[in-house]
């Protein structure tokens, strides 16, 4: 019997599985699972060079060092038990100190160093414990995974930042945070035309920082630069290794933001505090992604649509998130304004961060269309519209962007979806065709949404603040333009195939196939020409989205990119 030997990559690390052919598949599995050192219940993708999904059995076909498989580990079911396995509560824990602290504050007027001390190690040990299926070797893992049948998958352990990730950032942080941006930057900062790809993690968040310095929030608003640091940090810990919600994400839509601020002069024209709020609204409105939208969460019946009851829970989530790290009195930028400002702050934000729920999409843009022509500034109402609309518009705003910036973001949404669609697949629960690798054609996609959700949103926007046209209005035109003429090259070159395999079968050159449903989309791959659906965000409704609510816009402006 022949052996095999397997090569394939698990993240940049080349590993070679070696079996005999007939070995049973799922001991061939067992070994995948080994070099990918995940647990007994997670996930396995194994991609081939072509980026196709293939099964991992004993049949695999051999390969190559240089064209080695590549394998991921797509989710986990966790165990949520597992305190309770070692026989205490560890949230009991958690909610003894709280009690203790507030006790100590009331008592004493603050919280002593020790409480935050012991606060950091209940943390640290919680940490500990929910990543424990790395100590699979100790025999824990399985034994609690076994007696443990919830079917609600649990991603986000395994998405977190290592703490050595984290202490690494931190400390190039710490070298760097004191360093004085040069003009250029700063001036460059403000442009929509930021290219986020040249910065690295503690470089984003010195950026962010200086957003805060810039537009005088610091003096304004009293924020203690330290607290101003941990709460950035704080903010990076909190983003997940997702394809698209990350921090990168969150960096991209708080510069958009910024730069749309300095554009159309949004402090004189709404009120500083009203930036400040959508500012840091920006900042946190993606924090603790899983990455699995809102539709994944209701279908799967997560812990998060449990504890939201289905509504919004992932924008609820990001929310909550944002006020526990500002509930941190060394993270708490807030905390010299006041406590009636802090309220409206909250209060703002609330607003601002669930308004990034794409369900929310067409009864906000009404809603703000409504009031454009009669806009009134000191009307509350007005602005708190605007706000939504602000950060809406900065959310989906990756093809307002030079291509070779946005260009990029499209593959990482495309792994998202698709990570998503396949879990779905796995799980039998619905899956919407725009996350389907099999179905999702990349222009007309594009077209699609650019035509129909981003454009109207920008034009709207555009009436209000005309200065924003000629920076992130007309260059989603271009990239719309760019879209229709791809989709129509590619209807073309589907035409002429089809036209030259029907004339080859008429002439016996090759074999006719017995198509059912008459469906030609081809099998895509994963990062390859003909797959894409577009740089929004929040996809949950994206195809719930009426085509019929907005006039066609078909004579498209603008040259092809
Ligand atoms: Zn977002």
């Amino acid at each position: 019997m022949s052996t095999k030997v397997i090569y394939f990559l698990v993240g940049d690390r080349p590993e070679q599985a070696e079996f005999r052919s007939d070995f049973p598949a799922d001991d061939v599995k067992d070994c995948f699972r080994a070099a990918a050192e995940a647990g007994p219940h997670d996930i396995l993708k194994l991609y081939n060079i072509k980026g196709n999904i293939v099964n991992i059995s004993q049949k695999l076909d051999e390969n190559t060092p240089d064209t080695p498989y590549k394998l991921e580990v797509v989710a986990s079911h966790g165990t949520g038990t597992l305190a309770e396995q070692l026989g205490f509560d560890i949230q009991d824990v958690e909610n003894r100190l709280e009690v203790l602290e507030k006790k100590i504050i009331v008592d004493s007027g603050e919280t002593p160093g020790v409480v935050y001390e012991l606060k950091h190690k209940v943390e640290h040990f919680k940490e500990k414990l929910e990543s424990v299926e790395h100590l699979s070797w100790l025999g824990l893992f399985k034994e609690v995974v076994a007696e443990s049948q919830s079917r609600l998958p649990f991603f986000r352990r395994r998405l977190r930042k290592s703490e050595e990730e984290q202490r690494r950032v931190l400390e190039k942080f710490n070298k760097i945070k004191h360093v004085q941006l040069t003009d250029d930057v700063r001036e460059y900062l403000r442009k929509p035309v930021f290219d986020n790809w040249q910065w690295e993690d503690a470089e984003m968040m010195l950026l962010m920082q200086q957003m805060y310095i810039d537009l005088d929030f610091t003096t304004k608003y009293n924020i203690e630069m330290p607290i101003l640091q941990n709460f950035l940090f704080e903010v990076f810990r909190h983003y997940n290794h997702v394809p698209f919600h990350n921090f990168k994400h969150c960096f991209c839509v708080s510069q958009m933001m910024y730069g749309m601020t300095w554009l159309a002069d949004l402090c004189s024209l709404m009120g500083d505090i009203e930036v400040l709020i959508m500012i840091t609204s920006a900042i946190c409105h993606d924090l603790d992604h899983p990455g699995y939208n809102n539709a994944y969460q209701v279908n799967a019946r997560t812990e998060l649509a449990l504890r939201y009851n289905d509504i919004s829970p992932l924008e609820n989530h990001h929310c909550s998130v944002a006020f526990q790290i500002l509930e941190k009195p060394h993270c708490n930028i807030f905390k010299n304004i006041g406590h009636e400002r802090f309220k409206k702050v909250r209060e703002g934000m609330i607003r601002c961060i669930l308004a990034t729920d794409m369900a929310k999409h067409s009864e906000i843009l009404n809603k703000f269309k409504s009031v454009v022509p009669e806009f009134d500034y000191s009307n509350k109402d007005h602005i708190s519209l605007l706000m939504q609309i602000c950060i809406k518009v900065a959310d989906i705003s990756n093809e307002a962007r030079p291509m070779d910036v946005s260009d990029p973001w499209i593959d990482c949404l495309l792994t998202e979806f698709f990570n998503q669609s396949d879990v779905e697949k796995l799980e039998g629960l619905p899956v919407a065709p725009f996350m389907d690798r099999e179905k999702v054609t990349k222009p007309s996609s594009q077209t699609g949404f650019i035509r129909f959700v981003l454009l109207p949103l920008f034009e709207s926007i555009g009436l209000l603040l005309p200065k924003l046209d000629e920076h992130i209005i007309e260059p989603v035109r271009k990239a719309l333009n760019y879209y229709s003429e791809m989709a129509k090259a590619m209807e073309e070159e589907k035409r002429k195939k089809t036209e030259n395999d029907k004339t080859r079968q008429a002439n016996g050159e090759m074999p006719k196939i017995n198509s059912t449903n008459g469906s030609t989309t081809p099998a895509i791959k994963q990062n390859g020409d003909a797959a894409i659906s577009n740089a929004t965000d929040k996809k949950v409704v994206r195809t719930n989205l009426s085509m019929s609510k907005v006039g066609g816009s078909s004579n498209v402006r603008g040259n092809p990119k």
